[in-house]
């Protein structure tokens, strides 16, 4: 017989920890819009994301790059270069929120990158805020050679040019047109999320006055070309391994549209957007805030260290993932590859057949 105090104790125990033991963080039960992904137990394998919310038309160009990737990954064997090869080419594609069509800020004129690259023996280089360049993901694999684990901000843009990074600023007619309606829905209040409530305008931190709404954006921009109106994000991802059993990601993103300047989400932060060691490599993409609360490369990691295929760890993350936030995930470990996200997601896979 339970006293009236112990019986919440043990439903909430049983809550926390799971008829089968599992904890309830690592066992979620939200709705899982996208899974793929399986066993491939030898060879090189490589798998690309181009954002969560991105939409499947935009498969063909994801898969492109982890063409890519592998193509690089077999000619050198090194799991790194494989993954550079792959963001690279997502980063110059102008749908994807990342170099080229990397999101503009709240100002209009800001755009602000971050990037970070890690492999399998545990060395890891990141940056933030970068500005004026056009691979940021180079920029961190260029950290990776200094004693420094991120460069951010003015130090971080400067740093890629001495370093020979062309000064560029990555602005493409698919941003303009993402952030024309953006900004449009922010002044119009129709906003989800942080922002639905809270006071940007007193907060409003960028050099020049907030925007105001002039009459051709109440008209509504163009959004042809399969750009969709108010997707957040679109970062781009590519996990390695080699076929020696290494493995790396990449990592690469202009962030989310709506916020403030000098923002930082999940992808340059250690453990958060992505990780990778003996066990596999795993890239995050979604509302970076709630995958930094997660930790959430490194809590995937982990279940592959225990022994979880790639497959079923990115599948318990995107389910145990809270509220509505959106988040996508790929991974690869030593017997396969995995694909899961809460929305619809382009990503690409090479070497799995
Ligand atoms: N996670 C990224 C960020 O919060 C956005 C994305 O995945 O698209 O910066």
């Amino acid at each position: 017989m339970f006293c009236r105090l112990c019986l919440p104790i043990l439903i909430a125990a049983l809550t926390l920890t799971g008829c089968n033991g599992t904890d309830r963080h690592i066992d979620g039960d939200r709705e899982v819009a996208l899974l793929a992904g399986g066993p491939v137990t030898s060879g090189a394998v490589t798998v690309t994301h181009g954002g969560v919310g991105s939409p499947p038309t935009w498969n063909e160009d994801v898969q492109t790059a982890a063409d890519a990737a592998l193509a690089e990954t077999k000619a050198t064997g090194d799991a790194l270069a494989g993954a550079l090869a792959g963001t690279l080419v997502l980063e110059d594609n102008p749908l994807l929120n990342a170099g080229t069509g990397a999101n503009i800020r709240l100002d209009g004129r800001t755009i602000q990158m971050d990037a970070a690259v890690m492999t399998s023996d545990g060395e890891f280089a990141a940056v933030a805020v970068i500005e004026h360049v056009s691979h940021p993901i180079l920029v961190a694999r260029a950290v990776m050679d200094t004693p420094h684990r991120m460069l951010a901000g003015d130090g971080a843009t400067r740093f890629a040019h001495v370093m020979g990074f062309a000064d560029v600023t990555p602005r493409c007619e698919q941003s303009e047109a993402k952030y024309r309606q953006r900004i449009s829905n922010l002044l119009r209040g129709d906003v989800e999320g942080g922002y639905a409530t809270f006071d940007w305008r007193r907060a409003w931190n960028f050099p020049g006055p907030p925007p105001s709404l002039p009459g051709d954006m109440t008209a509504g921009p163009n959004l042809d070309d399969g750009l969709r109106s108010m997707d957040p994000t679109d970062t781009v991802g590519t996990v390695v391994r080699a076929a020696d059993g290494s493995f790396a990601v990449t990592l690469s993103t202009g962030g989310t549209s709506i916020t403030l300047d000098g923002r930082v989400g999940d992808v340059p932060i250690y453990g958060c957007g992505c990780f990778a060691g003996p066990a596999g490599a795993v890239a995050c993409t979604g509302f970076g805030e709630e995958i930094i609360r997660t930790a959430m490369a490194r809590s995937i990691y982990v279940m592959l260290e225990d022994g979880l295929s790639a497959r079923e760890a990115v599948r318990r993350g995107v389910a145990s993932f809270p509220g509505d936030w959106s988040l996508g995930l790929i991974a690869v470990d030593g017997n396969g590859w995995g694909v899961a996200a809460t929305h619809e997601m382009a990503y690409g896979a090479a070497g799995v057949d």
